[in-house]
């Protein structure tokens, strides 16, 4: 049997490529996202939402449908040493390339068309979205149940600024988005090149920084003007 699913909405978010965004939500509580519904979609699709905390966002991995997907991966929080099946991964390299992200609703805001904003995302901008939830604690929270190779949070990385007064005339929101995902080790699994400097793109910036031990040095930032 065949069905054929089509987005609902697209995401707008601060993460304009792959490098850096969080490797699962609620990770980067500052990453914040606009879900935008498609205009077949009222106000009433999503009445009684907000009643909610948290939603569970189905999506499609859309970049990186391309890159195909392989039985066996290497899960980056195995260091890229370890292989395990692609089902027991959260890989965006999987048959059907479906994504789903528990995030947090901040506020639904109608105008022409229905914007649900969200905190804690993993997303790249642009991502088509085919379905959304209520997150039910009473039904879905299993705190005690094993997690396999992911069960603790990744260490994070001290994030600072060099020269010190680099971020003064940042959007304080950005500056803490761009520390909280610095942070994270966006790093290739275990790629440890002290003289490398990485540049990862964040809203309208271009971010520079180096990494030594378990120090993040941000040493430049380009405006992206497109
Ligand atoms: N929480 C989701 C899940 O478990 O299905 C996503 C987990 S996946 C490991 C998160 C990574 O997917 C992000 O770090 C980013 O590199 C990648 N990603 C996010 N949105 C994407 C998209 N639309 N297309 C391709 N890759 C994406």
């Amino acid at each position: 049997m065949q069905h054929l699913i089509s987005p609902i909405a697209y995401v707008s978010s601060p993460y304009t490529q792959k490098f850096g965004i969080p490797r699962q939500p609620n990770l980067v509580p500052q990453a914040k996202i606009i879900i935008e519904l498609n205009p077949e979609f009222s106000e009433a699709s999503v009445r009684g939402l907000t009643d909610f905390d948290y939603i569970w966002v189905h999506f499609i991995f859309h970049d990186a449908i391309d890159e195909g997907w392989a039985q066996m991966v290497r899960p980056p929080r195995l260091g890229g040493k370890q292989k395990k099946g692609v089902f027991a991964t959260r890989s965006p390299h999987r048959p059907n390339h479906l994504g789903l992200s528990l995030l947090k609703l901040e506020k639904i805001e109608t105008h022409k068309t229905v914007q649900l904003f969200c905190s804690g995302a993993d997303l790249l901008n642009g991502t088509p979205v085919i379905d959304i939830k209520p997150y039910i604690p009473f039904v879905e929270a299993k705190t005690n149940a094993r997690s396999g190779f992911a069960h603790a949070a990744p260490e994070l990385l001290s994030v600072i600024w060099q020269p010190e007064n680099l971020a003064d005339k940042l959007d304080k929101d950005l500056q803490l988005l761009i520390e909280q995902s610095i942070a994270q080790d966006p790093r290739p699994a275990y790629q440890n090149i002290p003289e490398r400097e990485y540049v990862m793109r964040i809203a309208d910036k271009e971010v520079h920084f180096v990494i030594q031990e378990r120090i993040a040095n941000i040493i430049k930032l380009v405006e992206i003007n497109n």
